[in-house]
């Protein structure tokens, strides 16, 4: 067992977009360091969780809300420092294009120990705009799912629509819960919503506009249980 936990530094260079990440930060940290280096102008594309490690995730791929126009945390990853079992710390050159491929999707663990990443930034409007909304099956969160799988991966990528099947705790019953995430204002939302997915109903009130750095914490924290508003 190693505890990387110190190995935690990240440095941001906001003009060249990159930054060294050390295996031991989370993505919450990187999440948070970008946007203060950047004023907010640019993120990182991985996952939701901003409790997970960037050692394992970054790894394994890692997708979340950006993947549309950015891809995979993975596919982000433009240099590496690993140390390999001889204890010597080989760097993207040094490790050869075999096994910089491998580590970018195959797991680390496999391959040495990851003390840590240089990844790409990408851009981000300052105002992205967040919903969540949930649909009973009176509301007909069947069709409105059927239609979701239908026109989800055909939105423009700026627009990431992701959705939930639940059971209602104490009910024979299910909700559907649609969490959305868009790089601009509610003002360009709203309209593309009702041109392209008006089944789902979103509404203004339903939107909620802020930074980046800040929906990476709404979509962490919002409670279905609070929410879905079902008694
Ligand atoms: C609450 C939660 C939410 C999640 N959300 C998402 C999501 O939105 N998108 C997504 O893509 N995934 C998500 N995941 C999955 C997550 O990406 C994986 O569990 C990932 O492996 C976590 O990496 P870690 O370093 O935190 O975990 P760990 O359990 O510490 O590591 C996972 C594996 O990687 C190895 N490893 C970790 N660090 C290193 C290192 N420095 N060198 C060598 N090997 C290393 C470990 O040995 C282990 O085999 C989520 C997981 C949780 C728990």
């Amino acid at each position: 067992m190693i505890d990387l936990i110190n190995f935690n530094q990240i440095d941001v260079d906001a003009e060249e977009k990159t930054a060294w990440v050390g295996a031991g930060a989370t993505l919450g940290e990187l999440y948070y360091k970008v946007a203060e280096e950047s004023n907010n102008l640019l993120a990182f594309p991985a996952g939701v969780c901003p409790t997970v490690g960037v050692g394992g995730h970054l790894s394994g791929g890692g997708f979340g809300y950006l993947m549309r126009k950015y891809d995979l945390a993975a596919d982000q990853v433009i240099d590496a420092h690993l140390m390999d079992v001889n204890g010597r710390i080989l760097d993207r050159k040094s490790m050869g294009k075999d096994l910089f491929w491998a580590i970018r999707g195959g797991g680390v663990a496999s391959f040495g120990i990851l003390v840590a990443w240089k990844v790409n930034l990408v851009d981000v409007p300052p105002t992205v705009t967040v919903f969540t909304v949930v649909r009973t099956l009176e509301q007909n969160a069947t069709q409105i799912h059927h239609k979701w799988q239908q026109i989800a991966y055909k939105l423009p990528e700026e627009l990431v629509i992701s959705a939930g099947l639940k059971s209602v705790e104490g009910k024979r019953t299910m909700v559907a819960i649609f969490s959305a995430e868009y790089l601009g204002g509610v003002d360009r939302l709203l309209p593309l919503m009702q041109e392209r997915f008006p089944e789902l109903g979103v509404r203004k009130e339903d939107c909620q506009e802020m930074s980046w750095v800040e929906s990476t914490v709404y979509h962490r924290a919002f409670n279905a249980k609070e929410n879905l508003n079902l008694e």
